[in-house]
């Protein structure tokens, strides 16, 4: 809701979209499920991204890349590589189908807070994080870790327009797992993993703030990619898995689980993920 909104403009430069941006009060549009909704009401200008050939998925090099403005559903429809399996799953976890077909991928990772979901997927992915920053005089290009921009959102650091996030083509396979209340509600936690041959990546995320009040972020589960990378034998890594993702996942607890409950419910994901890939792809990380 606005209360004091003064313009509305969709430009048709990148140029003209950072230059208005960064008039006071300004906020860039996408696909309006977080905007449109409740908080902005000190919003004076929105600048809507959509006249900016930002939506579309293509493949460019050993890089596929998605475009900022490509909603959900047609993240569903994209013909992925069948390795990118994590980012289909996580954007049609979004069961409720008016945000599907409304949220876009750039809106998921500049929100102020991230409830998991897509961001997971990307950090459990690696992605990179294509940014447009600058104004009339020249646009720049800025490329970021997805962990960076994730970070940069939450402590109110982010600048530019995030123009498309890139993700590895050559990925192996991955996948998505999340628990929630019901099938319209932030999951409790999330579970994205990945293998290529860059490695093993797991990342866990969730609606949930932390106990300083800090908000949640989907987080990179290090020990656990590490043990990953070369597990125990047989089946004894379930519970090496465990033990590290337990020690090392932090208890965001909230109104609706508690911490501890977000953390082992998180381990619990993680091993059933894992174990579900390697099942599914020969056994092989
Ligand atoms: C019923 C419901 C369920 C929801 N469930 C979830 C959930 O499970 N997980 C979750 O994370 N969110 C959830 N949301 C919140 C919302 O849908 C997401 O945050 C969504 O991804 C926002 O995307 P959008 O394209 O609609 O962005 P908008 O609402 O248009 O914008 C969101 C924010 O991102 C900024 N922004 C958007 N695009 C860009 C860009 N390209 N560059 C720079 N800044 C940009 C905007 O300025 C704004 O601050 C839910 C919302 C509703 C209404």
């Amino acid at each position: 809701m606005y209360l004091d909104l003064q313009t509305y403009t969709r430009p048709a430069t990148m140029a003209e979209a950072l230059a208005q941006l960064a008039a006071p009060g300004a906020a860039a549009l996408a696909g309006g499920t977080h905007l449109n909704v409740h908080g902005h009401e000190h919003l004076r200008a929105v600048v809507d991204l959509q006249a900016l050939g930002l939506a579309g998925v293509a493949r460019e090099g050993a890089k596929v890349r998605i475009g900022a403005m490509t909603a959900l559903t047609g993240l569903v429809a994209a013909d992925l590589p069948a390795g990118l399996a994590a980012l289909g799953q996580a954007a049609d976890a979004e069961k409720n189908r008016a945000v599907r077909n409304r949220s876009t991928v750039g809106g998921r990772i500049s929100r102020d807070r991230s409830n998991g979901r897509v961001a997971t997927a990307l950090l459990g992915l690696e992605a990179e994080v294509e940014l447009a920053t600058g104004g009339p005089d020249g646009v720049t290009r800025v490329d970021l870790h997805i962990a960076s921009r994730l970070h940069d959102v939450a402590t109110g650091a982010a600048h530019g327009v995030v123009t498309a996030v890139r993700v590895p083509a050559d990925v192996r396979w991955s996948g998505y797992l999340a628990s929630q209340l019901s099938a319209v509600d932030a999951p409790s936690a999330d579970v994205a993993v990945s293998a290529g041959p860059r490695g093993v990546h797991i990342a866990t995320g969730g609606h949930g703030r932390g106990a300083a009040g800090t908000l949640a972020l989907p987080t990179t589960a290090a020990a656990a990619t590490a043990l990953l990378a070369n597990p125990p034998a047989g089946d004894s890594w379930r519970a090496a898995l465990r033990e590290v993702a337990v020690a090392e996942l932090p208890a965001h607890g909230d109104a609706l689980v508690s911490g501890d409950y977000r953390r082992d419910l998180a381990a619990t994901l993680v091993i059933r993920l894992v174990a579900a890939c390697l099942a599914a792809h020969g056994g092989a990380a």
